[in-house]
């Protein structure tokens, strides 16, 4: 039989003491490797974090065996927040991947949204954007992400 190997934490790390349960947290899914609980200030009801139980701050830090699993989970919790009887005609993903994205908790979590109509919530595109680019422009944009890609 192959040892189960403990998840990574990191122990100032307030979602890594939810995983180990030294911080309180209302758990709405758990399996091996991925764990799903309430955000302690909803931006809405039923406001969901989806994490890898193992310690990583950025998406980029996680192994190609960790990400996959934290989208299922969010899959999961998608498909159970319509079916909850909470207001939820849809559903957001957002994940905040660094301090300029908004991250506040360096360990990589998905925040499950219920949306319905009449909500109020909103995206807002940044300064000078929303507009529709030239193709050379989005050519050119393109062309840098092939690139940093071939260097993975
Ligand atoms: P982010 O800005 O994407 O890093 O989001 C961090 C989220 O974690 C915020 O929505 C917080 O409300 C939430 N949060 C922080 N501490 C806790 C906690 N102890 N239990 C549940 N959610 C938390
Ligand atoms: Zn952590």
């Amino acid at each position: 039989m192959r040892a189960r190997s403990l998840p990574v934490s990191v122990p100032d790390c307030i979602f890594c003491r939810i995983v180990k349960r030294e911080a309180p947290a209302s758990i709405v899914y758990e399996d091996e490797t991925t764990l799903a609980f309430l955000d302690i200030r909803p931006m809405i009801t039923g406001h969901t974090l989806v994490i890898p139980k193992s310690h990583a701050a950025y998406l980029e830090d996680l192994s190609k065996d960790s990400s996959g699993p934290i989208l299922e989970t969010a899959r999961k919790v998608a498909a159970a927040l319509r079916r909850s009887g909470l207001p939820c005609e849809a559903v957001n993903l957002w994940l905040a991947n660094g301090k300029a994205a908004g991250q506040e908790v360096f360990h990589v979590h998905f925040h499950v949204l219920p949306r319905f109509g009449g909500d109020g919530f909103g995206i807002r595109a940044g300064r000078g954007y929303g507009r529709t680019p030239e193709r050379t422009e989005l050519d050119g944009t393109a062309e840098k992400i092939r690139r940093a890609l071939e260097d993975q």
